[in-house]
């Protein structure tokens, strides 16, 4: 009952919410939303509404200069029943509790999206990563690694990047917690370097998986990929990544940018040319300011781009992007989600109503933790894949997905987010179920 008063409740507030709604009021919307369409037993869907568990820590570290400055760090568990928690450490300065527990719920949904069997989990550290040294990164990693080494595992919690974080801070948590344990673990976490004991493939998977579900969209809504305009929010390794692979498939970006701004070509622009955020950082900027504005090359803010009369929208650089402010003034017929929560509870009913389709981010950038799931399955065998295995697999299983949300989309005559949410939570609801409450 408690649902479903929740339910009512969180309905009713939707034409209010704001834009500045949290991650975990977004994910619980749209679990309300889809729970009253399921039939999924209302104590399950409950559990589903809390996490597990939310481990805050304090993290001291000393400065280069000597001094000592103590941040807060998070790992939010929030179901393990398909199996152990897994999910992304993020190094930003508006990291949350809420934000970390409604992004672990996301991963939950998104590894039984992939039918993986894992749960879902977020953490981080509250700290802005680029007032850090490398010395003094290293440093927080470690002791992070240390002060929540009790509650991850190679069974139990599985860590991997996210924003702010990359394969190094891995190694780093991937050795401080090996030293502890005096053996090496590299199964611990995932996003790892190659070297020991990552994935071929991994770093470029989530902007791979988002290519490769953009380009089943277009397809599915007759959008022939030669004919098909793009515009890409972010251009860190998901917006990259999307971008180039879609650009070798044919079809034409006309704008791309990072934190500062972008840049627009209605004749395309050669994605290739620039370098991502992890190669040079805000190199969309540079980019930018080389550039000799012509009649159809311009500059334009990350909002601009957001509305652009394109076919295909990728925003693919954080989350609350597309809220109730500008849903109406989205020019894009096909949305599809490289960052997490890009799209608030909101601002996805007025696109519904509007008949723009958004392809939801617990299948569009699941890439990620498939290939996390494919290095885990590397490291317990102590056998490397090739490249060319790991995307191969990597398009089997983004199909497989693809196709059962279409189905699903079919079927019932709901948005792709709904379809998701339905398949995840057959997934998981049948599983609390067999395994039922303990004790
Ligand atoms: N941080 C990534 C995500 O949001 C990947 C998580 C993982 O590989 O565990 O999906």
């Amino acid at each position: 009952m408690a649902s479903q008063h929740r339910s009512t409740t969180t309905r009713e507030a939707t034409a209010e919410s704001t834009p500045s709604e949290t991650a975990l009021e977004t994910a619980r919307r749209q679990l309300d939303r889809v729970a009253a369409q399921l039939d999924v037993d209302d104590a399950v869907i409950e559990r589903l509404s809390h996490p597990r568990a939310v481990h805050e820590v304090t993290v001291p570290l000393e400065r280069d200069d000597g001094s000592v400055e103590v941040f807060t760090g998070y790992r939010a568990q929030h179901d393990s029943v398909r199996g152990p928690y897994k999910g992304g450490l993020r190094y930003h300065p508006d990291v949350t509790r809420d934000e970390c527990v409604g992004l672990s719920m996301w991963m939950t949904w998104k590894c039984a999206v992939m039918d993986l069997p894992f749960g879902g989990a977020k953490g981080g550290i509250v700290v802005d990563p680029k007032s850090l040294s490398d010395g003094e990164k290293e440093r927080l990693t470690r002791r992070f690694a240390q002060e929540i080494r009790d509650v991850i595992g190679p069974n139990a919690d599985i860590p991997a990047p996210d924003m702010g974080t990359d394969p190094q801070t891995m190694a780093w948590l991937m050795d401080a917690y090996s030293m502890q344990e005096g053996e090496t673990i590299p199964g611990v976490v995932t996003g790892k370097p190659p070297v020991i004991g990552g994935s071929y493939g991994r770093e470029e998977a989530p902007g791979r998986s988002v290519a490769i579900v953009t380009r089943e969209s277009c397809n599915y809504y007759d959008y022939p990929l030669a004919e098909t305009t793009v515009a890409v929010q972010g251009f860190g390794s998901v917006g990259a990544n999307a971008a180039r692979l879609l650009e070798e498939w044919g079809a034409t970006i006309v704008a791309v940018s990072d934190v500062n701004g972008g840049v627009y070509d209605p004749d395309g622009i050669d994605v290739s040319a620039i370098p991502s955020h992890d190669e040079e950082p805000e190199a969309v900027t540079r980019f930018a300011t080389e550039l000799d504005e012509g009649d159809d090359v311009s500059r334009i803010s990350n909002d601009d781009l957001l509305e652009l009369d394109v076919d295909v929208l990728v925003p693919a650089a954080v989350g609350n992007v597309i809220t109730a402010d500008n849903a109406d003034a989205i020019a894009a017929d096909i949305v599809v989600e490289g960052a997490n929560g890009p799209t608030t509870f909101a601002a996805d009913t007025i696109l519904e109503e509007r008949g723009v389709h958004v392809i939801p981010d617990i299948l569009a950038n699941a890439g990620g933790v498939t290939v996390s799931y494919f290095e885990w399955l590397q490291d317990i065998n102590r056998r490397q894949w090739s490249l060319e295995r790991v995307n191969e697999e990597l398009e089997a299983e983004m199909k497989t997905a693809w196709n059962a949300l279409k189905n699903h989309v079919e079927r019932r005559d709901v948005t792709w987010r709904d379809a998701a949410y339905a398949v995840a939570l057959d997934r998981i609801g049948d599983s609390h179920e067999m395994r039922g409450l303990w004790p």
